[in-house]
């Protein structure tokens, strides 16, 4: 027998009809003679629902309170799953993040899994039960609070619970066909990839495809997970997520595995900076106090005639009201002149490991943003990634002429998207 751990994100649980369809599924898989551990998130886009109410009570809600009130969105859908799945003759159980044993830190909103104790969930299968998990929540024992793993962090509850129980596979369900060259949502021409290795799904996650949470991709290489994601809404094979051993054959990779956009960003320039050591570790040191995660960073050539430069940044745009009050109050210090805030930015990421052994592959991008007077604002690249920022208004044509440069285009017509609002 083996024990399969499945995850059913949001678009795939959005409403009743979805959710007899989704218990459908998981009594097949049982009834397969299958183990099965189901991690499922809030139906649709209840998380966020609740996000825009929290923040109608109140501008910035405590991370404590709004921990509780997004984990209810997990419970809902957890036990509706559960009742569907007994009215089709199979015993299933639903166990909230804390019962499933997945103890975190105390970081509320962005909290790190530090142990997982599945007792109540092997009990659970080992009684011939489905155990349903909620995603994305957890428990801290220090101060015996319900804390959040970061939005997109289901997929991250489900791969824990695989490494956890050694699962044989963790099954992705979405509402796509898997994961593609770049965002069949915004480009209807990508392309599936059925095998990807974890370095590039990494580098894709980071660089803002959401179709898998990045800590899980993390997880799931540490612990020697396998990941399949795949469409709730058909049976068609998906993607494999693979940590391939060292030293194996790269020769068949593709130079390059996709394309990412990410909208969430935002730049601060910082004007008029004394060109004088010190200064940017002064920036930086306000910036990282603030806690901010900054990406990339620009500073300009200095004018010989005012000896002053600026520095530009970018961040999470959630992050910049807390990162202009740090850097305001310590104006004086640093001696800067103004500063500048700029959230309609838009960051387009080239991954593939090829790059590293491939010359010409960022003349090649720059030629294709060119050739359709895309300006580039910044640039920053890894090992196996470049990026460049971008207006936002022209990222979907700045992605869509880049897949078509570097020949990632679908041959067998559109990539279908079966669910979800994009939000
Ligand atoms: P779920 O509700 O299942 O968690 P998400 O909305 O988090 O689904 O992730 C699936 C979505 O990710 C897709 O609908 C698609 O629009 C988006 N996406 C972004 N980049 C990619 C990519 N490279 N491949 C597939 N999907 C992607
Ligand atoms: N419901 C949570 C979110 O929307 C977690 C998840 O879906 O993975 O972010
Ligand atoms: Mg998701």
């Amino acid at each position: 027998m083996s024990l399969i751990v499945q995850k059913y994100g949001g678009s795939s649980v959005a409403d009743a009809e979805s959710i007899k369809r989704v218990a459908k599924r998981i009594v097949e898989t049982r009834k397969a003679g299958n183990e099965v551990v189901v991690v499922v998130s809030a139906m649709g886009d209840t998380t966020d629902e609740l996000m825009d109410l929290a923040n109608k009570v109140v501008p910035q809600p405590s991370g404590r309170e709004l921990d509780m009130l997004l984990t209810a969105g997990e419970r809902i859908a957890m036990a509706l799953l559960a009742m569907a799945i007994k009215s089709l003759g199979v015993d299933a159980r639903s166990y909230t993040g804390s019962q499933a044993g997945m103890i975190t830190d105390a970081q509320h909103g962005s909290a790190r899994i530090v142990d997982v104790t599945p007792g109540r969930v092997r009990a659970a299968i080992d009684a011939g039960a489905v155990a349903i998990v909620a995603g994305f929540q957890g428990f801290n024992r220090g101060t015996g609070d319900i804390t959040t793993l970061g939005r997109g962090g289901s997929d991250t509850t489900a791969v824990a619970l695989a490494a956890a129980l050694g699962a044989s596979v963790c099954e992705i369900y979405t509402d796509v066909d898997g994961v593609f060259t770049t965002d069949p949502r915004m480009v209807p021409s990508a392309r599936k990839i059925d095998r990807i290795t974890s370095e590039e799904m990494l580098e894709l996650a980071a660089a803002g495809a959401k179709v898998l949470y990045i800590r899980a991709v993390e997880y799931a290489r540490r612990h020697g997970v396998t990941l399949h994601v795949r469409s709730s809404f058909n049976n068609n094979e998906g993607t494999l997520v693979v940590n391939p051993v060292d030293g194996e054959s790269n020769v068949e990779e593709p130079l390059i595995a996709g394309v990412a956009a990410d909208l969430s960003q935002a730049k601060i320039t910082v004007v008029g900076v004394p060109d004088i050591p010190g200064k940017a570790a002064q920036i930086f040191t306000t910036v990282a106090g603030s806690g901010a995660n900054i990406d990339m960073i620009v500073q300009n050539g200095s004018l010989a005639l005012t000896g002053r430069t600026d520095i530009s940044f970018t961040l999470p745009k959630t992050d910049g009201p807390a990162t202009l009050a740090a850097l305001e109050s310590a104006k004086d210090d640093i001696g800067f002149e103004t500063l500048q805030f700029d959230d309609q930015i838009g960051k387009l990421s080239l991954v593939g490991a090829g790059m590293r052994t491939n010359a010409g592959v960022s003349a090649k991008l720059f030629t294709a943003l060119f050739e359709a007077g895309i300006n580039i604002e910044m640039i920053s690249t890894s090992e196996i990634r470049i990026s460049v920022v971008t207006r936002a208004d022209i990222i979907k044509q700045a992605v869509t002429v880049v897949h078509t440069a570097f020949d990632l285009d679908s041959n067998d017509g559109e990539a279908q998207v079966y669910g979800g609002t994009g939000r």
